[in-house]
């Protein structure tokens, strides 16, 4: 049943894709109630030191209205304390995340406005896809514990490695950004335990998922160097893992497709990529021809 990813991952550097992204998601997997738990004490203490922050939108105001200034005077105070807390002020912020109206009752439409575009039906940090959540870490004052320069390390891997057209990833690469992921969780060992997310990171890291991808596979003569088949991982997990960032791959092309900023190349070696792939392309042309319908593969910024 799962023929065609033992095929794909026979190859080391598209295997390496699988891990290295799959370890982005243990990494949101292990963070997101901690962070979720942070933006809301932070939230009760902006409410908390400026009462008038409190005040109801009387006209619910859109992010368009944000954006030109024109929205409501409590809605145009949180606008200038979400500014307040932006480590890069001068940056764009994605206001098209957020319902303005909303941020006095709800800490997580605060946090959408320090993340990448396409947070507006995302509700809870759970729902988060790990760039989100590294860009909140970044952008917002209230992870000043975390070193900026090795969030904004993660993030560049995490962009190379999403943005590589053919869904590839060196060795070379991998060493490199087990060494940024490194960093990065030890930064979070003061304020919560990382023992176990540091052992799956590291199991990740060191699993041959080209044997966990065998169905139902006889062990008993085979030399196995590490203990891939311990760590039950079954080839259905793997598959979900791939698709998950299949998903998140697709959704940032649709944003730059619908911001007419796409690379037209990018979208046509991921289609090259699922035709040879026929189980993958059944789950996903749907989404790439919407996408390339949108029209933006024509230009690119
Ligand atoms: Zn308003």
């Amino acid at each position: 049943m799962y023929e065609n990813l033992a095929v794909r991952l026979n190859d080391r550097e598209y295997k390496n894709w699988v891990k290295g992204g799959h370890c982005l998601y243990i990494l949101k997997e292990a963070l997101h109630p901690f962070i979720d738990e942070h933006m809301r004490v932070f939230h009760r203490v902006l409410l908390r030191d400026k009462p008038s922050l409190g005040a109801q939108c009387p006209r619910s105001c859109r992010s368009g209205d944000i954006k030109l200034s024109r929205a409501c005077a409590p809605c145009l105070q949180w606008k200038s304390e979400i500014l307040n807390h932006h480590r890069q002020p001068d940056s764009i912020l994605n206001w098209d995340n957020c319902i303005p109206s909303a941020w006095r009752t709800k800490h997580w439409e605060l946090a959408k406005a320090y993340m990448p575009r396409g947070q507006t039906r995302v509700n809870a940090a759970h729902q988060c896809d790990p760039s989100a959540l590294l860009n909140l870490i970044n952008y917002c004052d209230r992870f000043a514990f975390v070193h900026s320069s090795y969030v904004r390390e993660l993030i560049k891997c995490r962009n190379e490695l999403m943005h590589s057209a053919n869904l590839h990833v060196s060795d070379a690469w991998m060493k490199n950004f087990k060494l940024a992921l490194t960093r990065f969780v030890q930064l979070f060992s003061q304020v919560l335990n990382t023992t176990q997310v540091e052992e799956d990171l590291t199991r990740m890291l060191t699993v041959d998922l080209s044997i966990c991808a065998i169905d139902a596979v006889d062990y008993t003569d085979m030399e196995v160097e590490d203990d891939s088949m311990n760590y039950n991982i079954s080839p259905e997990l793997i598959s979900q893992w791939e698709a998950d960032l299949l998903e998140e791959r697709l959704r940032e092309l649709r944003h730059l497709a619908e911001n007419e900023t796409m690379d037209a190349e990018q979208l046509m070696m991921l289609d090259g990529f699922l035709q040879e792939n026929k189980d993958l392309s059944q789950r996903f042309s749907a989404e790439l021809q919407a996408i390339s319908a949108l029209g933006g593969g024509q230009r690119k910024s």
